[in-house]
């Protein structure tokens, strides 16, 4: 399918399309308005500004279809990173070596994380580390555009160690297509798929189990008769955006644990929030909710500057790391899911060291692709003349987090001229990957069109470690999201990208 098709709810065919083609047209037409009232019944819904203005989350019509062995492989790292996120996130030294010149490149952000763990006096082995990630892979995936099917395989985009969305809305997806599929107005269309290939996702059930088990092991760890009663927060920006994905959240906690997840900004943590002397911290006097102690602060912001817009956000997170209270993540696995880390894990040798055996690593490097530091060295300097004379096959990531940051071809190659070397260096280089391209429907605000997409699949993993001791290390589920074949770039917030699940063959 390349992009002709396009319609809407109401849309009629034109004359001179023939009496087939108008019955297809009709068929979707009426698929893409029961998918719709699909997606709204369920809660399958964005909100630009607040609360208000709710309408559907765009999405594919039909499921991706993905490869069952790299799907299954996906999972099998997930499990992996899981396990190796959490080792380096402990490992500070690492870190703050790996990320020092990153930091003098991009001293307003990575500088700034790295100096709040530089503060950081607690031994973290006496702590609760927990956190959600979601590691995105392209499938049938390549770094030449032309490689044959059989020269494709899995290759990982990256890890997002801090507020990884869709840990709803991915499982939403995997309804809806489920349900649709199944309906008579799917077969109309002649849109037909095997429902044992869409993979189970209960990545909203599991994930509230993953938030639940935290709490659990926050209070039986610190908790004090004395104390206020015990809530978990979300730490979220005003106004809210992308509300559904983190308020179903909360409702699940809510109706299937019994637990309140307040949502609240840094602003606010900090214009409320004092340390008791154990270290709890308490937030008193805030939106009319009695006095609570925060067990859990689940970040849904914080991974951009411009979401520490004056110094009391800075104050709000370094007062978060010096509590008792469990953040997801702590700075540390913020730091871990910088693209900076990401690449240096790459280098060679390092996953080899890092990693529990050989295996492990030579699994999880078989989805990597080659990745260059920028430093103001010579390899930085080796890297940087790779990236101006071959712009077109390579992407050029900041260290930054929501898509719609990384600069490819032209802006790629003017970027490298422009910076100076110190500049340069808060910035990786990757390879290009060229992920499977196949004819799709996007439905946005009740319309349709046919493209050529490319889909790429987040695997979730939830992992709590308890003074060092890995208590949980679990596959949550999955989101996908599709976006143009010819687009660069844009996550699904952007308005680019749309949700998406898979379909296994
Ligand atoms: P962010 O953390 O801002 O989401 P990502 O590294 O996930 O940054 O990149 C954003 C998007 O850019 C990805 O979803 C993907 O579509 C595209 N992208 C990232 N890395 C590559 C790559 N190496 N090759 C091709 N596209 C990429
Ligand atoms: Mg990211």
């Amino acid at each position: 399918m390349s992009a002709i098709e396009t319609g809407s709810m109401s849309s009629t065919a034109t004359e001179n399309v023939s009496a087939t083609a108008t019955n297809h047209m009709s068929a979707m037409d009426r698929l893409v308005a029961e998918a719709v009232t699909l997606a709204n019944t369920s809660g399958f819904l964005v909100s630009k500004q607040g609360n208000a203005n709710l309408t559907h989350t765009s999405f594919a019509l039909t499921p991706a279809r993905v490869r069952r062995s790299e799907f299954a492989l996906a999972v099998k790292l997930a499990n992996l990173l899981n396990t190796l996120t959490m080792d380096v996130a402990a490992n500070h030294d690492y870190l703050r070596k790996t990320l020092a010149q990153t930091a003098a490149g991009d001293p307003d952000f990575t500088g700034r994380l790295l100096s709040i763990l530089g503060d950081d006096p607690r031994p973290k082995a006496a702590t609760i580390e927990f956190s959600i990630n979601r590691y995105d892979f392209f499938p049938g995936a390549s770094t030449r555009a032309d490689a044959p099917p059989s020269e494709r395989g899995l290759r990982m985009v990256e890890m997002n160690c801090i507020a990884a969305g869709g840990i709803a809305q991915g499982g939403l997806m995997s309804d809806v297509h489920r349900q649709l599929l199944a309906h008579p107005a799917a077969a109309a269309a002649g849109i037909s798929a095997d429902p044992s290939a869409l993979p189970p996702n209960e990545v909203l059930a599991d994930g509230a189990n993953a938030f639940a088990a935290a709490h659990k092991h926050f209070c039986t760890m610190y908790q004090k008769a004395s104390w206020p009663p015990v809530r978990l927060v979300m730490i979220v920006i005003a106004p809210y955006v992308n509300a559904c994905d983190q308020d179903m959240l909360r409702w699940r906690l809510w109706r299937e644990h019994g637990l309140d997840c307040v949502r609240l900004t840094l602003k606010e943590i900090l214009e409320h929030g004092s340390l008791l002397e154990d270290g709890a911290l308490c937030i008193s006097g805030c939106k009319g909710i009695p006095a609570f102690v925060v067990s859990v602060a689940y970040f849904r912001c914080a991974y951009s500057p411009a979401q520490y817009p004056t110094e009391t956000e800075w104050r709000a997170r370094a007062l978060l790391e010096r509590s008792c209270a469990v953040s997801c993540p702590s700075v540390a696995m913020q730091l871990v899911g910088t693209k900076r880390v990401q690449q240096a894990l790459g280098e060679p040798g390092v996953l080899e060291r890092l990693c529990r055996n050989a295996e492990d690593a030579a699994l999880i490097r078989s989805c990597f692709v080659r990745q260059y530091a920028l430093h103001a060295d010579r390899a930085g300097g080796a890297a940087a003349k790779l990236a101006r004379e071959r712009p077109d096959d390579f992407v050029l990531k900041p260290q930054r987090e929501g898509g719609g940051n990384n600069l490819y071809r032209e802006e790629l190659r003017q970027a490298i001229e422009e910076m100076d070397a110190e500049e340069r260096g808060g910035f990786v280089l990757m390879e290009r990957i060229y992920p499977a391209v196949a004819g799709g429907v996007m439905v946005r605000g009740g319309k349709w069109t046919t493209a050529d997409i490319v889909a790429e699949l987040g695997i979730f993993g939830s992992v709590i470690r308890v003074k060092n001791k890995e208590l949980e290390n679990k596959i949550i589920g999955h989101s996908m999201k599709s976006k143009l074949s010819t687009v660069d770039d844009g996550g699904i917030d952007a308005g680019v990208a749309v949700y998406d699940s898979p379909q296994l063959f």
